[in-house]
């Protein structure tokens, strides 16, 4: 089915994913509606159709379901049952409920993995101190901790080295069911996002490096620094897990390069994803404009870049650098309209062109 123009495009989550999604929807023509808990949000700033609810609020939910014509999320984390409210009241949403229950939750998405033959890093579900203890032994000394659900730039983490105190790693991730999984000691960190429509038809983006700090992405480097070989099996894992998870929309897939060229997968994220903020300046078809063209049925766009791009987040007190950043002639600077800098929040971003080569 096609949704023409004129539309309405209902977001649950009120961030700059929103906020960029509703951007590149008004320039297709369409409406966004933003459903968000928090009050002048990053993509309210956007639209005049806004509901400033709870994910549990099922009569502001109703309102917003009837409303709109497609749903989408910028927010992963979307509870289940709200997902499957809107789904109930006959709403199609984009990717659907099916893809949350699996990318919500890294034992789920890892066992998905392994059963579509894609290769991940060793791991183990963990739910005692002693099942710490004997998955630590089954997967060796040096190993990543991890809670099951709601973790993002590396909150709900822990890195165990050979001298670990497991009793406290296991009190410090809050002694919840959690993955154990087995350090990647990676030669970098990549990143392939892939559209793919109601139709199957599925469009990759080059894949991209991806450098962390603290936990949280500092700079995303377009193309990736990796062999030719290398990306295309990368793009080839990405467009196999999304055709296998039948996701409509986005789907981000971060993976591992290990020393000898292997590729991990790490996580899934089935919406737009930081590392692919490059494509607004440096491609045809921005991840932002491709998710609405999945959505919607539209022909999905090229996917092929014009520049090649190095983008960096601007995090907390970064976002003073504004002054010198808008008066370089390569760069090019997105503010998200978040008033208060506090220290690990995404203020904006500035991707930074060069000819390709
Ligand atoms: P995640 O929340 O799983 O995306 O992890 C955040 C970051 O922590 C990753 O991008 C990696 O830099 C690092 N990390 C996560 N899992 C592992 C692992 N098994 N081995 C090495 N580094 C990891």
């Amino acid at each position: 089915m096609m949704l023409t123009p004129g539309a309405t495009i209902g977001i649950l989550g009120g961030g700059q994913l929103g906020r960029m999604i509703a951007a590149a929807a008004a320039r297709l023509g369409y409406r966004s509606h933003i459903f968000t808990p928090e009050g002048d949000s990053p993509a309210a700033q956007m639209t005049p159709l806004v509901t400033e609810a709870a994910f549990d609020d099922e009569a502001a939910l109703g309102r917003f379901a009837a409303a709109v014509d497609i749903v989408t999320f910028e927010f992963e984390n979307v509870p289940a049952e709200t997902a499957e409210f809107i789904t109930g009241r006959g709403k199609t949403m984009h990717p659907g409920p099916a893809v949350l229950r699996v990318t919500q939750d890294r034992l789920r998405e890892k066992d998905f993995l392994h059963s579509i033959d894609v290769v991940t890093t060793a791991y183990r579900e963990v739910t005692s101190l002693a099942g710490l203890r004997r998955a630590v032994r089954g997967i060796g000394p040096h190993g990543v901790l991890k809670t099951v659900r709601l973790g993002y730039d590396g909150k709900g983490q822990v890195i165990l080295g050979p001298d670990a105190d497991l009793a406290a790693a296991w009190r410090k991730i809050g002694g919840e069911i959690a993955i154990i999984e087995s350090f990647v000691d990676f030669a970098c960190e990549i990143s392939v996002i892939v559209a793919r429509n109601g139709q199957g038809a599925t469009a990759a983006y080059t894949p991209v490096e991806n450098q962390h700090v603290n936990h949280i992405l500092d700079t995303t480097i377009a193309p990736a620094r990796i062999a030719p070989e290398i990306a295309m099996r990368a793009e080839a894992i990405a467009r196999h897990v999304a055709d296998k998870l039948d996701i409509v929309g986005l789907l981000a897939v971060e993976m591992f390069v290990t020393p000898a060229g292997e590729l991990l997968v790490n996580e899934l994220a089935p919406r737009p994803h930081n590392p692919g903020h490059w494509t607004i300046d440096a491609c045809h078809t921005s991840q932002f404009e491709q998710l609405v063209r999945a959505i919607c049925g539209l022909p999905l766009g090229s996917t092929e870049y014009h520049c090649e791009a190095v983008m960096k987040n601007l995090i907390g007190a970064d976002v003073e650098k504004w002054r010198e950043i808008i008066g370089d002639p390569a760069a090019k600077l997105h503010l998200y309209g978040k008033s208060e800098a506090r220290p690990d929040r995404k203020m904006g971003h500035v991707t930074r062109l060069m000819a390709r080569r």
